[in-house]
């Protein structure tokens, strides 16, 4: 054997290299996230038992009912079929059944949209800060990503800056609303004007600019605001949803990738999403979870004391000094850190084992977030030490 070191393909080291930001921090974190006394409020991730129902649902499903029943599963007609008609219920959209395609969640939907809609070379137009993910699964599926920012006085999207990034390669602009982590719902005039400037650069370069509207929180909406699909506004729109964010059980791998109804001629793009789906790795949800999907449409974690703990911790940490605009949606607080260094502040609230995720992690120096999936007894805990934090 020669003695050459075994090495991975370039790609993969770009990718490893994108992600490391924010898993680099993941690593820190689990190290302190298992103790007793912790106070987590860095991911997205249950801190209590989950939903009764959920469980019953899935043991129901787990019992074959006949030979076929753990056989492969693309996606199903009937998950297909209830996915549809919520849609059809909820957006006044005309979703048909072969719109819909399940995935494993919306990282599976992401994946799929990239690989099928977007070309080696092309360019993926983003905001920041966006969810930690984008750069890599963009650069794994060969795509270059350009990044703006969101306007700083209010998290909106940055129009301008999005028209200047628009340009003779750009394939794909992803809009994620509500908003990880800003907690911001793009307003109907942002969504409509977005649109506006989709359909001018499509046309002056001569190809259609997918909009790729990233919408897992969609659902989780509070009672002050409302929820617009950006696919309402732009007509070639890829809908990518989670059921993990609703009902707080990302483990369980399932969502879908919607084409948006506006589209013309959707069969052969509903062919290649299926296609790539296969190629990609089977990327479709298990068979327990598609049998499941009628139930799961049904169920929602507890909104309202999602949004009571929104309220109570947005009240107590500005009467403390923090400066954060209340989320409209999704479960986490976007806080300015007190002091410039992010990463400084979050490991010292470490060390009163309080978790946060510093907003270096998604490009946001200067900024922390807290998601509102902690227990009320973590937030009792944990606000003496985020007050006398503030500086
Ligand atoms: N998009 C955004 C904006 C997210 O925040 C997440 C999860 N944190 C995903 C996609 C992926 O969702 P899932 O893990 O449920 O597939």
């Amino acid at each position: 054997m020669p003695d050459i070191a075994p090495i991975p393909a370039a790609r993969t080291e770009a990718v490893a290299a994108a992600m490391s930001r924010f898993l680099d921090f993941v690593d820190v974190w689990d190290s302190i996230r298992m103790h007793p006394d912790v106070c987590d409020f860095a991911f997205g991730n249950p801190q209590e038992l989950p939903l009764p129902e959920f469980s019953a649902a899935i043991q129901r499903y787990a019992e074959p009912k006949s030979k076929d029943w753990f056989a492969y599963k693309r996606s199903e007609p009937e998950p297909r079929a209830v996915v549809a008609k919520a849609l059809r219920e909820w957006r006044g959209m005309a979703f048909e059944p072969e719109d819909i395609a399940l995935t494993p969640g919306a990282f599976g939907a992401l994946a799929t949209a990239f690989r099928a809609f977007v070309d080696p070379g092309d360019e993926v137009v983003f905001s920041l800060p966006p969810w930690f993910l984008y750069e890599p699964m963009l650069l794994a599926a060969d795509a270059v990503p350009v990044k703006v920012r969101v306007r700083a006085d209010d998290h909106d999207l940055d129009l301008d800056a999005i028209g200047s990034a628009l340009g003779p390669r750009t394939r794909a602009v992803i809009v994620n609303t509500p908003n990880n982590p800003t907690g911001r719902i793009y307003p109907q005039r942002t969504l409509a004007a977005l649109a506006d400037l989709l359909t001018d650069a499509s046309q002056r370069w001569g190809r259609t600019i997918w909009l790729i509207s990233d919408e897992p929180y969609a659902r989780l909406v509070f009672s002050d605001a409302e929820f617009r699909s950006p696919s309402e506004f732009y007509p070639y729109t890829l809908i990518s949803y989670s059921y993990g964010k609703v009902l707080l059980t990302p483990g369980q791998r399932i969502g879908w990738l919607a084409l948006s109804p506006s589209i013309p001629d959707r069969a052969p793009l509903r062919k290649v999403i299926e296609r790539t789906q296969i190629s990609g790795g089977w990327l479709f949800p298990n068979a327990v979870m598609q049998y499941a999907v009628g139930d799961l449409e049904q169920m929602s974690i507890d909104l309202a004391g999602l949004e009571a703990k929104r309220d109570r911790l947005t009240g107590e940490l500005r009467a403390a000094g923090y400066h954060l605009r209340p989320p409209e949606g999704t479960f986490y607080l976007w806080v300015r850190s007190p002091v410039p260094d992010d990463v400084m502040f979050s490991r010292n609230l470490a060390d009163h084992k309080i978790l946060v995720l510093p907003g270096t992690t998604c490009e946001a120096p200067g900024y922390f977030r807290i998601s509102l999936t902690a227990t009320d007894d973590m937030i009792d805990r944990a606000l003496p030490a985020l007050v006398a934090a503030s500086g």
